[in-house]
């Protein structure tokens, strides 16, 4: 063991020119870490020259909709793991010129062809917040680490409680991991209501998670890691038409459940899904809990509304259908009317989450539990002081939050969106996108060999369900959904669409032009819905499937629609082609 006495400070300020080597490495280290006074920084710097290369990335509005040149993913899977750290580091810019590499290929969210699911482009405001707050890091577990950052998420919080009808003063809000971390606080809300004890003796016995046949995967997460079992979820069927829950089913089976002496911890209300828009009515379901108590010795269940990707639709609450300040046309404004009737409902919900990178136009991840009752819930989760942590302001999270430490990101991003976009921003946002997707609607009804399959659904999707050229497509789509005698057809159409929707895919990934612009980036649905004889799903392959436009960028157009459809025309005519003519 050789050790080194060479002088490292000099003056005790500065590394001195001879220092050992570990000093002038972290010498030049240093200089680049962000400074923590004022002074010339590399900061900045190196976010704009990162800034300047992503932009790079951008290919033009005809352009393909993902980012740069070249799609092909640039790694084998599972070698790509085959990695050890260097000795020595790279200079910095080489690390970000890589890092931007890494999102070369990759969807661009806000390029007007991009139509795929609910993923938005974040906005200028959120974004920024959002970087911004990575910077000096407020730790929002606790008040002493998060200081004035925490107005962010509790007046993110208040907002959006105001927005609801329920007193902002009273309303408590996390901002955590994603519309599924919302669920399993929705969920253990509801198990320690009705259980308290539940927290120190683990689940004993069964407790049940009711929810719709439309609600989220997420509900098996949820069961699973919470312990409760993915046996314990019951789910409601759906009314055929509307895809909300069927609230007689619900009734009836929470009778049962009651006259059983089994306990339910949470009712969950599906407030808008990403295929078929259900909503089911917080109001009646509110009803039937009050109708239906748990048994003696455990709390009333709990009525958590899954508002993650519909939440948005509450901006129109206090809209003047009449006046229409905003000028809709009338099929949106019918459409903003009964989606804003819907959501009123949420009032009555215990607690619901919302995801303001969904319908928020915000950078991941920036989801809000929201609960209407600060003082029970947090009562409830209390654990207790640590000894190592003070209290130094009001607001400590971290005594009932799942996670200790918790970025700001997300709470400021949403902050500064809903301050950037105010109500009416948000009105234009959501009503804009509504607009665009009542082009293609109309552009698929007046086309003979295709048909919308989810008429009836309020939400921005359009689900496409295409035909053979010479297929009367209202006509078969009707008879494809009532009649047995055509499973044949379902299956054989299911197979159509599946196929346009994997060319389109195809087309995308390859930078295929029609007309001299790139086809879109959509997807399409297995199965969103069954056909009407087939409710129970003991036929797995009597299901409907479609090509699935859903618009989310600010940057779509009429003329990104009507493209779209002739694109959709394109590959079901190459796909026909393909097939050597027939289907
Ligand atoms: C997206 C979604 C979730 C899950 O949310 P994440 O933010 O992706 O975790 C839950 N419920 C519904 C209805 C959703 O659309």
């Amino acid at each position: 063991m050789e050790s080194n006495n060479k002088e490292v400070w000099k003056d005790g300020k500065e590394i001195s020119p001879d220092a050992p080597k570990w000093a002038l490495y972290r010498k030049v280290m240093t200089d680049e870490f962000p400074l923590p006074y004022k002074g010339p920084d590399r900061l900045k710097d190196v976010v704009v020259k990162g800034m300047d290369l992503l932009n790079e990335l951008k290919n033009g509005p005809e352009g393909p909709a993902f980012l740069g040149k070249d799609s092909a993913l640039q790694f084998h899977y599972p070698e790509v793991k085959d990695q050890k750290i260097a000795d020595k580091g790279m200079p910095i810019d080489d690390v970000i010129k890589e890092v931007v590499h890494m999102f070369e290929g990759g969807p661009n969210w806000g390029h007007p062809l991009t139509m795929e699911n609910v993923l938005p482009n974040g906005n200028t405001a959120g974004i920024a917040a959002s970087m911004l707050s990575q910077i000096f890091a407020p730790n929002i577990m606790e008040g002493e680490y998060g200081q004035n950052a925490h107005r962010a998420e509790l007046e993110t919080s208040g907002m959006m409680a105001s927005l609801i009808g329920w007193d902002p003063k009273l309303c408590g809000g996390i901002f955590t991991w994603g519309g599924s971390g919302c669920w399993t606080y929705g969920v253990k809300y509801g198990l320690t209501r009705a259980r308290p004890d539940s927290r120190w003796t683990g689940m004993r016995g069964d407790m049940k998670l009711i929810c719709s046949e439309q609600a989220h995967y997420t509900q098996q997460n949820t069961s699973d890691w919470l312990g409760i079992g993915m046996d314990n979820i019951i789910r409601i069927p759906c009314d055929r038409t509307t895809n909300g829950m069927d609230m007689d089913a619900l009734d009836k089976k929470m009778k049962e459940l009651h006259d059983q002496g089994i306990a339910v911890a949470v009712v969950v209300s599906t407030m808008g899904t990403t295929d078929a828009s259900a909503f089911d009515d917080p109001a009646k379901i509110r009803e039937i809990i009050d109708r239906y108590p748990n048994p003696k010795g455990y709390g009333d269940p709990l009525l958590y509304c899954d508002c993650v990707v519909g939440w948005s639709w509450i901006v129109f609450k206090d809209y003047d259908f009449e006046k229409n300040p905003l000028e809709f046309t009338s099929d949106v404004l019918n459409t903003l009317k009964a989606n804003a009737e819907l959501y009123k409902g949420i009032i009555h919900a215990d607690a619901c989450g919302i995801d303001f990178h969904k319908v928020g136009w915000c950078p991941y991840v920036s989801s809000l539990f929201l609960y209407k009752d600060a003082e029970v819930f947090e009562k409830l989760l209390a654990r207790g002081k640590d000894s190592y942590l003070q209290v130094r302001t009001p607001y400590n999270p971290m005594y009932y939050t799942i996670e200790v430490s918790r970025t700001v990101n997300g709470a400021m991003a949403a902050w500064a969106t809903l301050k950037y976009f105010g109500l009416e921003g948000m009105q234009a946002v959501v009503g804009g996108i509504e607009e665009c997707k009542y082009v293609i609607f109309k552009l698929v009804e007046e086309c003979p060999n295709m048909a919308v399959a989810n008429p009836g659904d309020t939400g921005f999707i359009t689900l496409i369900r295409v035909y053979p050229p010479d297929i009367d497509a209202k006509k078969m789509y009707d008879l494809e959904l009532n009649d047995p005698g055509h499973r044949e057809q379902v299956m054989k159409y299911n197979r159509l669409n599946e196929a346009i929707g994997n060319k389109l895919y195809e087309w995308y990934r390859s930078g295929h032009k029609i007309d001299g612009v790139c086809s879109p980036y959509m997807s399409f649905s297995t199965g969103f819905r069954t056909t009407n004889y087939n409710r129970d799903e003991h036929d797995p392959e009597a299901v409907i499937f479609a090509i699935k436009s859903f618009p989310m960028t600010v940057f779509c157009t009429p003329e990104v629609m009507k493209h779209t459809l002739k694109c959709v025309e394109a590959a079901r005519d190459e796909v026909i082609k393909e097939w050597g003519g027939t289907v």
